[in-house]
């Protein structure tokens, strides 16, 4: 018998109890490990490859066996396939399979003995005999929401949905343009694979997009049992949703990235809704890509992967390109039209080099908007619509400076800016949380005249609210929405016609449906065309393509609504393509780039990344961990290890940071030299070169 530990003092591998009878695979156990009880789960044996091999140092004779404390019988196993998932994952993304299938698992699932357990199922059955008699009803509540019709599909809906029928399992992206419904090609897929008897699993990018998406779902299915997994719920509710899908009561999973980890045992379909959101990838512990094992699972388990995006992803649009120019791993489906007859908001490229030489650069200081946006928000006003002000900074401005001395606001713990808050006169942290009141004259040469420098949404509603006047501005970024339930009233305020102009942040600009709105523009956004990370090109489009796509959504003003773009480089092909609503050339142009210098989806990623007291000890660490590389082989193994440097964040709360990328066509040879070099990294970890945390990162998302 094999059971999976949580990573302790390098017991990362299975290590082996006694029993009294056999014990099925996947089943939860209570052992003693050390002076505590903890939970394992019996591990199938290992099929073919090994993802953690047994550490000989800690094989145990027989006769010292330890007896197991106790089974956890009233569950049911998890199946074969779970602790495959599992496994390939642990192997892929380089950590213990131990530490990975007990994280994933519901904390509470973990602290339960055998007794409590009995309980929570005995509660849950209650639960749902009342659901049972309580669904009903429900129906007819006086003053419920009016249920939608369900519509009858568009000519591109019909065509989607054909392909999907007829083509089985596998990996699929549906390309579908902002508005052109694709949640309703999800519901529709959903509805064939529950009249089939099994389960389908949902996948949204964030906790914020899950109540309309959930409020959908339970309307077009009243007789079905859904429920969702993410970060928003309680512990107790994350275990009672996790164990109704694992029992197999729940029909339908919504969740976000967590949830491609739930025991399903009837799954039937997988549906990834903005696939391209780099929020599928986890960014500690297991660095795992929600979206990647989702095409893994569906793969193992022969059931469609639905992956759904206006800016897919340019790995996934390489992998839906047929071969030899992609991988044509995937089919592609498209849906190049709006419902109704709405055409997409003409793009307008504003530029800025003009706009400052025909009013001066003191206009554009005092309000960072042209003119003519000036005038045509003021026209929108005027005509009772909607429109929204995208600027991706929060706060007032994001930093303050003496102009006598040359001070500026930096956090005393990072190398960044302290943002200024007006609204509570605070400096604040964006990356350490560090926060102060402002000081009233400069800390270094005591002039009281110290001023913002640039701008933030704060500044933006404030300035905006002075040049229209009467207009009903309202914000919506991570700062106004802090309180619970505050984000779902400040939209509600939206979609009611309580706003004139909205300005916010790159959480306003997705999936949202405002059916008033004819304007969107864009106040800066160059800054993503010089990053030095090479996947801010592909964030940037998307940001801009999905913000147009709020606008003009309803067919009956489809014709008038714009998306204005403010730029010193109106020139950037980047911006021609957006102009063009033109994803496929955008696609071809950024892959043709990463295909020149050896990038992603060409070439396969990871990044060594340490966290130390000084930075030449973070170094010193990674240029060992290099040096180990080598000795292994790296260059014959094709695979490059480049040299250690500094993060583009090089300290956070006083802890400094470093990265080493390691490169290669070959994912094989990549994942073989991970495998071996990783548990030799500890060793390096001594003396100059001690560091606090050490992490690999698997297909880094950010570099
Ligand atoms: P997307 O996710 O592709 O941006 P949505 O799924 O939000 O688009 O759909 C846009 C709007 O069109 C929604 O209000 C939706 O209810 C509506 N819609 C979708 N399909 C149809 C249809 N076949 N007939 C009428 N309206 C539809
Ligand atoms: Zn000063
Ligand atoms: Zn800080």
């Amino acid at each position: 018998m094999l059971v999976a530990l949580p990573r302790h003092s390098g017991l990362d591998a299975p290590l082996d109890y006694l029993s009294d009878g056999p014990l099925p695979e996947g089943s939860l156990v209570r052992v003693p490990l050390g002076r505590r009880i903890v939970t394992g789960i019996v591990w199938p044996a290992e099929g073919g490859q090994t993802a953690a091999p047994p550490d000989p140092a800690c094989a145990v004779a027989p006769a010292e066996l330890r007896p197991i404390a106790e089974r956890l019988d009233a569950l049911p196993a998890l199946d074969a396939r779970w602790c495959a998932l599992v496994r390939f994952a642990a192997a892929y993304y380089q950590r213990s399979v131990g530490e990975l299938a007990l994280t994933v698992l519901p904390g509470d699932l973990r602290e339960l003995d055998a007794a409590q357990l009995q309980r929570r199922l005995k509660r849950l059955a209650k639960g749902l005999a009342q659901d049972a008699t309580r669904s009903a009803p429900q129906a007819v509540v006086p003053g419920a929401p009016a249920v939608p019709p369900v519509p009858s599909l568009s000519e591109d809906q019909q065509t989607v949905l054909a392909a999907l029928a007829a083509g089985g399992p596998g990996s699929w992206l549906l390309h579908g343009v902002t508005g052109s419904g694709k949640t309703e090609v999800y519901l529709r897929a959903a509805e064939r694979c529950l009249a089939e008897g099994r389960q389908a699993l949902v996948l949204v990018p964030e906790i914020n997009l899950t109540p309309q998406l959930e409020a959908r779902f339970a309307q077009r299915f009243p007789g079905r049992r859904l429920v969702s997994l993410h970060s928003g719920l309680t512990p107790a509710q994350r275990l009672q949703h996790w164990l109704a899908a694992h029992l197999g009561q729940a029909d339908l999973l919504l969740g976000t990235r967590m949830a491609v980890f739930a025991s399903l045992p009837r799954l039937g379909l997988i549906v990834v809704d903005e696939e391209h959101d780099p929020s599928y990838k986890q960014q500690e512990g297991a660095r795992y890509s929600a979206r990647d094992l989702a095409v893994w699972r569906g793969r193992q388990a022969g059931v469609p992967v639905l992956l759904g995006s206006a800016t897919p992803s340019l790995e996934s649009w390489h992998n839906a390109t047929p071969a030899p120019e992609g991988t044509g791993r995937y089919r592609r489906l498209a849906m190049p039209r709006r419902i109704g007859a709405g055409g997409l908001p003409t793009v307008r490229l504003i530029d800025l080099q003009q706009v400052e030489a025909r009013h001066g650069r003191r206009a554009l200081q005092a309000l960072p908007l042209a003119p003519e946006l000036l005038e045509a928000l003021r026209a929108r006003v005027a005509r009772g619509e909607q429109s929204f002000v995208l600027l991706n900074r929060r706060g007032y401005a994001p930093v303050l400076h003496c102009s006598n001395c040359g001070w500026k606001s930096g956090c005393p713990h990072c190398s960044a800016w302290r943002v200024f808050h007006k609204v509570d006169r605070s400096l604040r942290c964006h990356h350490c949380g560090f926060a102060e009141r402002v000081p009233r004259a400069c800390p270094d040469c005591g002039d009281p005249d110290i001023q913002p420098l640039g701008r933030g949404t704060e500044r933006l509603e404030e300035q905006l609210a002075a040049q229209l006047p009467g207009a009903r501005i309202a914000r919506i970024d991570a700062d106004t929405t802090r309180a619970k339930g505050s984000l779902e009233r400040q939209l509600a305020a939206v979609h009611a016609g309580e706003v004139d102009v909205l300005v916010g942040t790159q959480m306003v600009a997705k999936g949202h449906d405002f059916r008033r709105m004819t304007l969107v523009a864009a106040v800066n956004a160059d800054s993503a065309l010089f990053s030095s990370d090479f996947r801010a090109p592909e964030r940037l489009f998307a940001l801009l393509l999905q913000a147009a796509g709020r606008a003009g959504r309803d067919a009956a003003q489809a014709g008038c609504s714009e998306m204005w773009v403010q730029t010193w480089h109106p020139s950037h092909p980047l911006y021609a393509a957006l102009a063009a609503h033109d994803y496929e050339a955008f696609a071809a142009s950024q892959l043709a780039e990463r295909r020149a210098a050896s990038l992603p989806p060409f070439a396969c990623l990871a990044l060594l990344r340490a966290e130390a007291r000084s930075q030449d000890a973070a170094l010193a660490f990674l240029h060992a961990a290099a040096q180990e590389a080598q000795d292994l082989g790296a260059a014959s193994l094709g695979v490059q290890v480049y040299p250690p440097v500094p993060a583009a964040l090089q300290r956070v709360a006083n802890v400094e940071r470093a990265q080493m990328l390691l490169e290669s066509a070959q994912r094989p040879a990549l994942q073989r030299l991970l495998a071996a070099w990783l548990p030799r990294l500890q060793a390096c970890n001594q003396g100059e070169a001690r560091v606090l945390r050490w992490a690999v990162d698997v297909d880094p998302q950010a570099i």
